[in-house]
C-alpha cells in the first residue's frame, strides 16, 4: 500500500502550492507523534483537561430490551461534548510545536469548531472557524460558544451553505496564507497526511475500548459508529481492524430515505471521485457534479467520506448501512428514556442500528456503540422535529 493511500483511496489532490505545506505537516507529524515530550504533554492534556479515558458503560436497560450485551463508549463525556476534541487538541498542539501562530478549521454542527477554538484558547493561538451559513443558523449555541472562546466565525454564503462549502472555504483560506496558518482538519478526510493524522489521534478511543472490554472479561462481537467524514468510526475501529472476529459497522445518514435525493449515504450510494483533496467515494451525478446532501444532523451532512472507510467498504472489512432521520430520532428518545442519556443526533444514528441488528443475531452478542457526542447542541432541532 502506498503510504498516501488506503488501497485505491486517498492521495493528495490539491494545487501545487499546497504540496509544500502538506510535506511540512507530514514530517512534523512523523517527528512529534513519536517524540517522548510531545506524547507526554498530549497524554496529560487528554487526561486532565479532556477527561480521558472516557468510560465504557454497560447499558443494562438497553441490554435487557434488546437481549444482547450493549456497551456505550462515552465520548459524549469529553470536554466540549464530543470526540472532536481528541483530534483538535492534538493538532493545535502540533501547530504550536511547528511555530504557527494561527489555526483555522471548518465545522458542520459546530463541534469541531468548538473543539478547535477551545484548544486554541488553551494553547494561546489565534483561531478562525469556517461554517456554512445554514449551519450557523441551526447551531446558534455552538457559534456563540466559539465566539466567547475568542475565535472568529466566518459564515460561508456559497452553494448549499453547509459543511462542504465551509471546507472548501477553509482550504482556500489556508492555501492563501500557507506559511502562517495551520489548518486543523476535523475528520479523517482531506489530502494525505490528514486522514492518517486524524485516525492516529482518534485511535485512542479504540485502544481504551479494547482495554476496558478486557477488564470486563469481554470481547466485542460488533462495534457500531456513526460515519460523517468518519473520524469517530475510524478511531474506534482502528485497533480492531486486524481482528477479523470483530464485526465493524458504520452508519451513514439516510436522511429522508436513500431512495429519495435527500440523504448523505456516501458509501451506500456514492461513486469513486475526488473531493477536498482526496480520492474517495462521493455522492455525485453522472457528470461528476457533487450532489446536495440532507441529514437531520449537521455533523453527518457531507457528500464525501474518509478514504479509510472507502477502503474498508470496498474490501468488505467493514459494513455500512443508512439510518434515516425518523429512525434516528426514535433511538435518541429511547436512550433518554431507558438510560437517562441525551445523545447527539449524529450518535443516535449508530444507536438506531441496534433495532435492526439485535433481532437478526442468533447468538447472544457483545455490542459496542460509540456514543460520539452529547445532545445539548441539538435541543432546538429535537424540539422542532415532527
Ligand atoms: C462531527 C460529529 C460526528 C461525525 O464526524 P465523524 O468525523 O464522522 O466522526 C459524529 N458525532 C458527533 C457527535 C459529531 O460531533
Amino acid at each position: 500500500m502506498k503510504k498516501a493511500y488506503y488501497g485505491d483511496f486517498g492521495g493528495q489532490f490539491l494545487p501545487e502550492s499546497a504540496m509544500f505545506a502538506l510535506c511540512e505537516l507530514e514530517s512534523a507529524f512523523l517527528k512529534f507523534s513519536k517524540d517522548k515530550f510531545f506524547k507526554k504533554e498530549l497524554n496529560m492534556l487528554l487526561k486532565t483537561y479532556v477527561g480521558r479515558p472516557t468510560p465504557l458503560y454497560f447499558a443494562r436497560n438497553l441490554s435487557k430490551k434488546y437481549k444482547h450485551e450493549i456497551y456505550l463508549k462515552r465520548e459524549d463525556l469529553n470536554h466540549t461534548g464530543a470526540h472532536k476534541i481528541n483530534n483538535a487538541i492534538a493538532q493545535v498542539l502540533l501547530a504550536k510545536k511547528m511555530g504557527k501562530k494561527k489555526v483555522i478549521a471548518e465545522t458542520g454542527a459546530g463541534q469541531h469548531g468548538l473543539a478547535t477554538a477551545t484548544a486554541a484558547a488553551l494553547l494561546g493561538l489565534e483561531c478562525e472557524i469556517y461554517m456554512g451559513a445554514v449551519d450557523v443558523q441551526r447551531q446558534t449555541l455552538n457559534v456563540y460558544k466559539i465566539e466567547l472562546l475568542g475565535a472568529k466565525v466566518h459564515a460561508v454564503q456559497k452553494g448549499f451553505k453547509t459543511l462542504k462549502e465551509a471546507t472548501t472555504a477553509a482550504i482556500q483560506a489556508w492555501v492563501g496564507d500557507i506559511e502562517n496558518i495551520f489548518y486543523v482538519v476535523g475528520s479523517a478526510v482531506g489530502p494525505h497526511p490528514y486522514p492518517k493524522i486524524v485516525t492516529h489521534f482518534q485511535s485512542v478511543i479504540g485502544k481504551e475500548c479494547k482495554m476496558q472490554l478486557k477488564k470486563f472479561g469481554k470481547k466485542a462481537d460488533y462495534i457500531i459508529a456513526a460515519v460523517g467524514g468518519g473520524s469517530n468510526a475510524a478511531g474506534i475501529f482502528y485497533d480492531f481492524i486486524k481482528d477479523e472476529s470483530v464485526n465493524l459497522i458504520g452508519i451513514e445518514a439516510g436522511g429522508l430515505g436513500v431512495k429519495t435525493p435527500y440523504h448523505a449515504a456516501t458509501l451506500s450510494k456514492g461513486k469513486t471521485g475526488i473531493i477536498h483533496g482526496m480520492k474517495t467515494k462521493v455522492l455525485q451525478d453522472d457528470l461528476g457534479n457533487i450532489l446536495p446532501v440532507h441529514s437531520i444532523s449537521a455533523g453527518l451532512d457531507y457528500p464525501g467520506v474518509g478514504p479509510l472507510h472507502a477502503f474498508l467498504f470496498e474490501s468488505k472489512r467493514a459494513k455500512y448501512y443508512p439510518i434515516n432521520d425518523q429512525e434516528c430520532m426514535k433511538a435518541l428518545k429511547l436512550l433518554c428514556k431507558e438510560e437517562g442519556i441525551i445523545a447527539a443526533i449524529e450518535s443516535s444514528h449508530a444507536l438506531a442500528y441496534l433495532e435492526k441488528l439485535c433481532v437478526r443475531l442468533k447468538k447472544k452478542s457483545v455490542i459496542v456503540v460509540n456514543l460520539s457526542g452529547r445532545g445539548d447542541k441539538d435541543m432546538q432541532v429535537i424540539k422542532e422535529y415532527k
